[in-house]
């Protein structure tokens, strides 16, 4: 199998679903993005990198960068942060206020906004620079030593953040947030409104697929942790469709409201795919077709 051609052939296709999404609008700085866009990368365990369409283009990686913050507060501290979150699949939005209040403040997972503030706080708590261990981490592992923040899109979301204020207030009102709100809220605002390419987010997303190991080959994570990751990624990665999700592509996903999927094939390669256009859940709709054909065409999944 030709593995560029195939990408160029998915492209050509699963780029026409643009026209049945919207983009995010409720984030006034993402409402611009042209929605026609469409790229994919795909990063193999062998260290082959390669993509279609607008695959090196930046974008906003919004709830991608959960996974990052995950796993950097996992290699600190262990098992200790699960007894803060859950890792069962919400089957509610991502914003979703009403779980928190029967579940006394614990979030259900680490990828709803609830849950990833939580990690965020821990991350705070752990580092002494959370935000520059996360920036390093990831300019390290994409092997892009210039990437960053979009510091409009960060604040545009900090204007607009009245839902995700209000979930850490509400879990800071159970005593499940260790720094203040407006500390937890400010790293996330800027974790979500980091700019990176498909190319970039395959690179650093490959320990997952590598098991653990880091680009340089140094580890992250146990083989245990990253394979636990990758489940979580699965079952909760793509909110209130993570079973649609699971469905139809078989394999850990993560998606952000920016257009950006980022998937794993343990053992084998890692996978993003940008298309701005979302169905009302919040995830790419041509990215779910992107790799529903991905993994259609080369059987490459966890199943
Ligand atoms: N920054 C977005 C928010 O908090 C992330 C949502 C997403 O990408 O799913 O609403």
């Amino acid at each position: 199998m030709h593995l560029q051609s195939l990408l160029d052939d998915i492209a050509s296709k699963s780029s026409a679903l643009a026209a049945k999404g919207k983009v995010a609008d409720y984030i006034p700085g993402l409402a611009q993005v042209d929605p026609n866009r469409f790229g994919m990368a795909v990063a193999t365990v062998e260290g082959e990198l390669l993509g279609t369409g607008d695959w090196l283009v930046p974008f906003s990686i919004q709830s991608i960068s959960k996974v990052f913050t995950l796993v950097l507060a996992l290699a600190l501290d262990g098992d200790k942060l699960w007894s803060r979150v859950g890792r069962e699949p919400s089957g509610d939005p991502f914003n979703s206020l009403v779980q928190l209040e029967h579940e006394r403040g614990i979030p259900r997972n680490p990828f709803i906004n609830a849950g990833a503030l939580v990690v965020t706080d821990r991350l705070l708590s752990l580092e002494e620079d959370a935000f520059g261990t996360l920036l390093s981490f990831l300019r390290h592992e994409s092997g892009q030593p210039d990437l960053d923040t979009d510091q409009e899109v960060a604040r545009s979301e900090a204007e607009h953040g009245h839902r995700n204020a209000a979930l850490a207030h509400f879990m800071a009102s159970f005593g499940n947030l260790e720094n203040s709100v407006d500390r937890v809220l400010d790293h996330y605002f800027r974790q979500c409104a980091i700019a990176m390419s498909c190319a970039d987010l395959a690179e650093a997303g490959l320990f997952l697929a590598r098991h653990g190991l880091r680009r340089d080959g140094s580890r992250l994570l146990s083989p245990s942790q990253a394979k636990r990751v990758n489940a979580v990624m699965l079952t909760c990665g793509t909110y209130d469709t993570a079973g649609d999700f699971a469905f139809r592509v078989g394999l850990p996903g993560k998606s952000g409201v920016g257009g950006g999927i980022l998937a794993i094939i343990p053992g084998r390669c890692s996978l993003c795919v940008w298309g701005p256009a979302l169905d009302p859940s919040g995830t790419s709709l041509a990215g779910v077709d992107a790799l529903d054909r991905f993994t259609t065409l080369t059987g490459w999944s966890v199943f």
